[in-house]
């Protein structure tokens, strides 16, 4: 394969709800979609992920869009292409920036699939046709909006539920949801807001029978992240840390997890995503497919991975309405008893609405011989 034309789009879609979370609030969805044309006129698509400010990981939005169309894309079109995973290969020297390179692999996948004429749930095996997934709430200002959160989001069927807190909006929130609904299947993520110093605070949580603690320490650690682990019998799921699988072997060996929560974006695509399946299923650790208000196309790579048999946890892949009024693709994803369909047509399977201009900020291409024009 040989890619010919790269057309992109910069594109803001508002949350129906604003999203809290440690490191603060957002309003929008603010995305670059990419748009790669083949010598066959096959088109495959990536979504980007990285948000505007570094704070989940050091990646920006418009710094990750800046190395893709200076770096990414001429390296790209420069080579022929037989599978998407010498796409990881090429970009293997280029340090960190995963979220930037996700958005072009995955945009390979869905096209070699499309070549293929199969679906890419297919091409990556899986057998399944549904994915049971959860939902993920951001902070609430009290512990009794948060429990009239999680009512809600239980009656549309969600399978499992994860709260996100940080200091002063933790302890007293999820007991509240532990005691009206005593049952339930539900999660703390901290987004690293704690530190060793809240150990007591770590150990007072552990009592309300959570399935995981999602990463309650900094970005870097291990080590305060496998003591923690000794003292808790809840599982430490690591979520920011886990950029490639040499860094998950890091933590397994250490002791710091007992899950991961993969997500293709923050791990560089989707090759090292499938490494990474391998090495939990191989060593018992539990994996599950994570979220970063994706718009449509990001949610259907995630739905083809999350069909995965090694899954057994349900994903934060949560139904369109559950982030947006209007999402980009022509046929939204809708909640049915507590599952998402994958998509079966051919690549991912989904199809961009004609109209994307009421979204869109600004647009261009880059073609493989006249660089760029906009
Ligand atoms: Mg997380």
């Amino acid at each position: 394969m040989q890619i010919r034309k790269v057309e992109w789009k910069e594109l803001s879609l508002s949350f129906r709800a604003n999203i809290q979370t440690s490191y603060g609030v957002q309003t929008a969805k603010h995305f670059f979609l990419l748009a790669l044309e083949d010598e066959q006129g096959f088109t495959g698509y990536g979504e980007l992920e990285a948000f505007e400010l570094p704070d989940y990981t050091e990646e920006t939005l418009e710094g990750a869009f800046g190395l893709i169309r200076g770096l990414l894309l001429p390296l790209l079109m420069e080579q022929e292409i037989s599978h998407p995973r010498e796409v990881r290969a090429l970009f293997g020297w280029i340090r960190g920036n995963e979220m930037a390179k996700a958005a072009v692999e995955t945009a390979v996948w869905d096209l070699h699939a499309k070549r293929k004429g199969i679906s890419l749930a297919e091409l990556l095996g899986t057998q399944r046709s549904t994915v049971p997934v959860g939902v993920s709430i951001g902070i609430q200002p009290t512990p009794e909006a948060l429990v009239k959160t999680v009512g809600a989001y239980l009656k549309e069927g969600y399978q499992r539920i994860k709260i996100k807190i940080k200091p002063g909006s933790d302890y007293e929130h999820l007991k509240a949801v532990r005691e009206a609904y005593p049952s339930i299947s539900m999660m703390a993520d901290a987004n690293s807001a704690y530190e060793w110093q809240d150990i007591e605070l770590l150990k007072k949580i552990d009592t309300l029978d959570l399935e995981m603690i999602e990463q309650p320490f900094g970005v870097n650690d291990l080590f305060y992240h496998a003591e923690l682990q000794k003292q808790l019998q809840t599982k430490i799921c690591l979520d920011e840390n886990i950029r490639s699988l040499a860094d998950l072997e890091q933590a397994y060996r250490l002791g710091s997890c007992q899950a991961v929560n993969l997500k293709i974006a923050r791990v560089g695509g989707i090759a090292e995503a499938l490494d990474i399946i391998s090495f939990c299923v191989e060593n018992k650790l539990l994996v599950w497919c994570g979220g970063m208000y994706e718009a449509g196309i990001g949610r259907a790579f995630n739905l083809a991975l999350a069909g995965n048999e090694a899954f057994t946890f349900p994903g934060d892949i949560s139904a369109t309405d559950r982030y947006f009024e209007k999402d980009i693709l022509t046929e939204d994803f809708v909640l049915e008893n507590g599952s998402l369909r994958i998509p079966s047509g051919i690549g991912i399977g989904v199809e961009l609405r004609e109209d994307l201009s009421t979204f869109t900020k600004s647009e261009g291409t880059y073609y493989f011989d006249k660089k760029e024009g906009e």
